[in-house]
């Protein structure tokens, strides 16, 4: 139901959660000034952008960064998730809607990575606004500026009388027309359509910009996205009427300008991006080559075993609606309960890629279009298949690629629900040892499936080298082509294959001498990594004997059990603020304490030191909106938030403490600048420790990320029990370089000698009051830096899991002596190159 005031407006709600701001805040004149049409800015804090009112999805951009909802008769919105966005060509965006799609207000309708936008656009303001329109106008609700949640009401609709004046121009003349190609290196985005409406509307001829069959009114930028025109494409502009010509002429000439956003013209005119990754031809050649698309790197040997999947027979027809929608709701359940536990227990990749599927799951439309199907007499399970069909195809032919690729998710989902209703689950994939798999494609839950032990690598005939199935293959090290074509189906069961994924290619039956090679290589490899797993549950010592701890930061429990496999001694870094980044609401005691005691019981009693939360920066949590802010680097960040919110800084410390067996974890405080900052953390744990009875004293260190940190690292050390150092913020401070600016992301690098004398300098203060000083900044992941780290007194590093292994070889095999001197030469650098150049020679 339409939310209508009297009078017939309609209240517009607030899509996001964040800072309300007027539009001219937005940093671009075709929001700033109102081109587009009149409405409020939102600087997001949350992911996800609601409707803000009950309608119908009239555009949803290709690249998923811009909604528009058709709320009523001639009143369309615009959101539009912040400036020049559709430069990132659909990366950190999930689309959950399509066009056409009846959405309630609140439906969650695009889902967004703010982190990657942050980082990737020149601004996340978001104008959510009405588009220019004859029969409504805007009336704000609400203060000007400030907070919002999703759901408060920004703005009124108001209905308009029509002007008589405003009325299309008698059709008179010719129709005028022009072809051209399109130069605009993102084709006709919101900004190019709001500059195209800007000059049709100085003419009295109607016109239109046809790309294909779709034609639009060129006064409408609604109609003009819908187009869908790309670099490249061929459009047509028509009009007809007394300025036909004129208009005609200003139009072409305004495109062929490019308005500044034309593509390169070194590049030749780009084809529409293809639905698959540009496919090599597919042809064997007479090599026995086959080439294919990485997806995911590696070298791997084998035999092929085809992947053979039949569509799941079912009965299109229904018992009855009733028992038809109570058998999908629960198949729903149970696919929800089911994913919300994988996703619980998984990490990384399949964490998020599990998290996308439970969000598609829960997508009202396709619950909808399932219902209507069930209500007009389908089963079930033919109900989820023509709802989720047609929105797999339309993402397939929004003709981007990486739309296209979520297809796949699509019929992952397609296919777990059938198999869950027609009770015909798919058997756990098995295959004997040294299974290279060839498939026509490859579901998510599929690859999820399979035994890594036995399957060394997999080529599809489709799928892109940026599908989930990629991400996936890639984060579980199994090399993979994609893109292969039909020719994969030539490969006889059971050939011999090398895939070589760094190279794209597929040797189908290679001679005795190639395979042999590819054997001692893939030996190789695999006996450095193995050597290394093997030592790595050891203790780390160096070659001398002197102890160097490797421990591993975590963010999930699921983080835990890989550290302890790959042997790590303990975890130094708890990003508690992961645990509970994707809710909108503060983590609650009970909860917090259970997952720090999973982590600890997952880690076996080592060592677990828990950050303190480190919201803020670049980690905004929904929960705790923080106000816009200049410079949020500069801002309320690390403990500042902890002081700024009392409670929940108690709370925390109280779940930490709560911990058994006690002592087990010790705390770490985020962003120091002062010794003070230390005392009020002390003293809220002393009155928690007191509550809770605990007569153990509880080790409380600081992160070294601010240089003030690192040059009052000897005062620090005094009340301090450790000093860890994190060199990702400490280098963005020292250097004044944003972590998160492209801009600056080519020179910002922990190596920097100025950086490793203030890591220097940490350590010596550190020793001088006989403290231990560690490194969990991505500096201790890095190979290249850890004899470095190590000779200037660095005892602890905590590093990626994956990289436990390595890092515990590479220190078993350095003398102190030698890193010392190094680390010596390292300081007397000039740069962080020279510093690399030094510490490649070192290694070799
Ligand atoms: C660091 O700054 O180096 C660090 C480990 O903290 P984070 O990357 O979480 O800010
Ligand atoms: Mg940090």
């Amino acid at each position: 139901m339409i939310d209508e005031q009297a009078g017939g407006s309609i209240v517009l709600h607030a899509p996001m959660q964040g800072w309300r701001c007027a539009l001219a805040e937005i940093p671009d004149p075709v929001f700033a000034q109102g081109m587009l049409g009149a409405g409020v800015g939102i600087d997001p804090t949350g992911d996800t952008v609601h409707a803000p009112c009950d309608g119908t999805i009239r555009a949803l951009q290709p690249t998923g960064h811009a909604v528009t909802i058709a709320a009523a008769e001639g009143a369309e919105v615009l959101i539009h998730v912040g400036v020049d966005t559709v430069a990132l060509e659909g990366r950190g965006f999930t689309p959950l809607v399509a066009a056409g799609d009846r959405v309630r207000r609140g439906d969650p309708l695009i889902r967004f990575d703010l982190d990657l936008l942050v980082q990737g656009a020149p601004s996340v303001i978001t104008p959510v606004l009405l588009l220019d329109s004859d029969r409504y106008a805007v009336s704000p609700l609400g203060e000007a500026e400030g907070p919002v949640a999703v759901g408060d009401p920004i703005f009124a609709l108001v209905p308009q009388q029509a002007s008589a004046s405003e009325a299309p121009a008698p059709y008179e003349g010719e129709v005028v027309a022009r072809e051209l190609q399109l130069p605009l290196a993102h084709g006709i985005h919101a900004r190019p359509a709001a500059r195209i409406r800007e000059t049709a509307v100085r003419f009295s001829a109607e016109i239109s910009m046809i790309k294909g069959e779709r034609s639009a009114n060129a006064r409408s930028p609604v109609a003009l996205l819908t187009l869908g025109a790309r670099l490249g494409d061929l459009v047509r502009i028509e009009a007809h009427g007394a300025d036909a010509e004129t208009a005609v002429d200003a139009i072409a000439t305004l495109i062929a300008s490019g308005m500044g956003e034309a593509a390169d013209p070194q590049q030749a005119p780009a084809a529409p991006q293809p639905a698959v990754a540009p496919a090599p031809a597919s042809v064997i050649s007479s090599d026995g080559r086959l080439a294919g698309v990485t997806a995911s790197p590696g070298l791997a040997i084998g035999h092929a075993r085809t992947l053979h999947l039949a569509e799941i027979e079912i009965d299109p027809a229904g018992v009855g609606a009733e028992e038809e929608q109570a058998r999908l709701d629960q198949a729903l359940r149970t696919l929800g309960r089911r994913l919300e536990g994988e996703t619980a227990t998984a990490s990384g990749a399949r964490r998020s890629i599990l998290a996308a599927h439970r969000a598609m799951l829960e997508d009202e439309g396709l619950r909808e279009a399932a219902a209507a199907a069930i209500a007009a007499g389908a089963s079930a399970g033919q109900a989820w298949r023509t709802a989720i069909r047609p929105q797999a195809e339309a993402l397939r032919a929004t003709g981007d690629a990486h739309l296209a690729e979520r297809a796949d998710d699509m019929r992952d989902l397609e296919r777990r629900i059938v198999s869950l209703l027609v009770g015909v689950e798919d058997a756990p994939i098995a295959f004997p040892p040294d299974t290279i798999l060839l498939a026509e494609d490859l579901l998510p839950s599929q690859l999820m499936a399979l035994d890594p032990a036995n399957v060394v690598g997999f080529c599809v005939e489709k799928g892109g080298p940026t599908s989930h199935v990629a991400i996936l293959a890639a984060s579980m090290g199994l090399p993979a082509l994609v893109a292969m074509g039909p020719a994969l189906h030539e490969i006889a069961e059971g050939s011999m294959l090398i895939l070589d994924a760094d190279a794209a290619s597929l040797q189908i039956g290679p001679d005795a001498e190639t395979l042999a090679k590819a054997h001692a290589l893939v030996a190789e490899r695999r006996a450095r990594r193995l050597e290394a797993q093997a030592n790595a549950a050891a203790p780390c010592h160096m070659a001398g004997g002197e102890r160097i701890e490797v421990f591993a930061n975590l963010g999930s429990r699921a983080d835990a059990e890989v550290a302890v496999a790959n042997g790590a001694e303990g975890c130094g870094l708890l990003r508690t603020e992961f645990l509970f980044l994707e809710r909108e609401t503060a983590p609650s005691l009970a909860e917090q304490t259970a997952e720090y005691q999973a982590i600890a019981d997952a880690l076996g009693g080592r060592s677990l030191i828990v950050r303190l939360l480190d919201i803020g920066g670049d980690k905004p949590a929904p929960y705790l909106p923080i106000p816009a802010e200049e410079n949020p680097a500069l801002g309320l960040r690390g403990i500042r938030v902890g002081f700024a919110h009392p409670q929940l800084l108690e709370d925390q410390i109280r779940a930490i403490l709560r911990v058994q067996p006690i002592g087990q974890c010790r705390i770490m405080v985020p962003m120091i600048a002062s010794i003070d900052e230390l005392r009020r953390v002390r003293e809220v744990v002393d009155r928690v420790r007191a509550e809770l009875g605990i007569a153990e004293p509880v080790s409380v260190g600081v992160m070294i990320e601010t240089p003030a940190a690192a040059v009052t690292a000897d005062l620090l050390a005094r009340e301090a029990d450790f000093l860890s150092v994190g060199t990702n913020d400490l280098t963005q401070y020292a250097l004044a370089m944003d972590r998160g600016n492209p801009a600056v992301a080519g020179a910002i690098d922990g190596l920097h000698p100025a950086v490793l004398r203030m890591i220097a300098e940490t350590c010596r203060g550190a020793a001088r009051h006989d403290r231990w000083t560690g490194v969990c900044g991505g500096l201790a992941s890095d190979l290249l830096a850890v004899p470095i780290l190590v000779g200037l007194g660095v005892t602890e590093l905590s590093a990626t899991a994956a990289l436990v292994p390595e890092i515990k070889a590479l220190v078993a095999s350095l003398s102190m002596d030698a890193c010392r001197a190094h680390a010596a030469a390292a300081l007397q650098c000039g740069s962080a190159a020279e510093v690399r150049i030094l510490a490649r020679e070192f290694r070799a």
